[in-house]
């Protein structure tokens, strides 16, 4: 796809898989559990972030389905393998923390728990409490809506267990199943942000009480439209809505290598579709940093930087 760099300024990403943004060149050593290969794909990762201008990345995998000690062999020769859930979390880190090194920008990550397999989601927070050190900020809880809309009670358990120990929240929700998924995700599960979260706008007392909750959308345009979550009519898309009521959403890529896409198309096409003005992708930006899952201090040096480079007054306390 011809690729337009429309606004060409520091960027904030807060939805992005890495399982999803492998480069195509590394799939088939991941599938064979090459430790070498998680690393390099967490490191390839924060270049091509760099190279579209974002300053500050979370991303978000799930450690199992990188993992082949847990899985079956997909191809009835390959031996069961012994990358566990635990290493390739620290493989991911490690890569992470050479990408921040050698691009300059600042990533931290998110694990996710995967909606058909609640016997993992356990592991996940446990996973994030060992690492939160380590660069970890939340757990997530990704895969299809449509199984479960009702969040199985493991599910649940993981959550609870992140509200206790501080672990940031966020959830996929209202993407393709119906805004009860959201209300659970945000009432339940306690998500601090929705992942995509479009068909919140079926329910307009739900969507007000958002709103004034000041939630945060994790909105991934060119994504919606290649999943068929959204009409496929760009000018129809829920977050024109969120943009005319000044909500509290970022613009993300969501899966870049599987939909062959980078961030600039995300934005392009909002300038080009949906009216998107270059004041509006600094006001998101600002929205995306200040909800953001980092400590406060690091959330103020993130929101200073965008300030300058944006040439904006930072408003004072005074
Ligand atoms: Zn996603």
């Amino acid at each position: 796809m011809a690729e337009q760099v429309l606004f060409d300024k520091p960027k904030v990403e807060l939805h992005v898989h890495l399982d999803g943004a492998i480069r195509v060149e590394t799939i088939l050593d991941v599938a064979n559990g090459d430790r070498e290969a998680i690393k390099r794909i967490a490191y390839e990762f924060v270049e091509d972030k760099a190279k579209e201008g974002v300053i500050y990345v979370e991303v978000r995998y799930s450690p199992h389905l990188l993992a082949n000690s847990n899985v079956e062999p997909i191809q009835w020769n390959q031996p069961k393998g012994d990358l566990s859930p635990d290493e390739v979390v620290r493989l991911v880190n490690e890569g992470l923390r050479k990408g921040e090194g050698a691009f300059k920008i600042k990533v931290r990550s998110i694990l996710c728990c995967m909606r058909h397999m609640p016997s993992w989601s356990m592991d996940i927070v446990e996973l994030c409490k060992k690492y939160q050190d380590e660069g970890v900020v939340a757990i997530d809880l990704a895969g299809d809506e449509s199984l479960n809309c009702e969040a199985n009670p493991d599910h649940r358990k993981a959550y609870e267990e992140a509200v206790r120990c501080g672990i940031h929240r966020t959830v996929h929700a209202g993407e393709v199943g119906p805004a009860s998924v959201v209300k659970e995700a945000v009432e339940v599960l306690k998500a601090e942000r929705v992942g995509h979260g479009y068909r919140t706008l079926e329910d307009e007392a739900l969507y007000k009480k958002l709103l004034a909750q000041n939630m945060h959308f994790e909105v991934c345009p060119i994504s919606s439209k290649l999943t068929g979550a959204c009409n496929s009519d760009f000018t129809q898309h829920p977050v024109i809505t969120f943009r005319m009521d000044r909500a509290n959403y970022s613009l993300n890529t969501d899966d870049p290598l599987i939909f062959n896409s980078t961030l600039h198309l995300d934005y392009s096409t909002a300038h080009k579709h949906m009216g998107f003005t270059e004041e509006e992708f600094k006001r998101l930006n600002i929205k995306s940093a200040e909800s953001s899952f980092l400590p406060n201090e690091e959330k103020k040096q993130l929101l200073q930087e965008l300030y300058e480079a944006y040439e904006m007054i930072q408003s004072t306390a005074f």
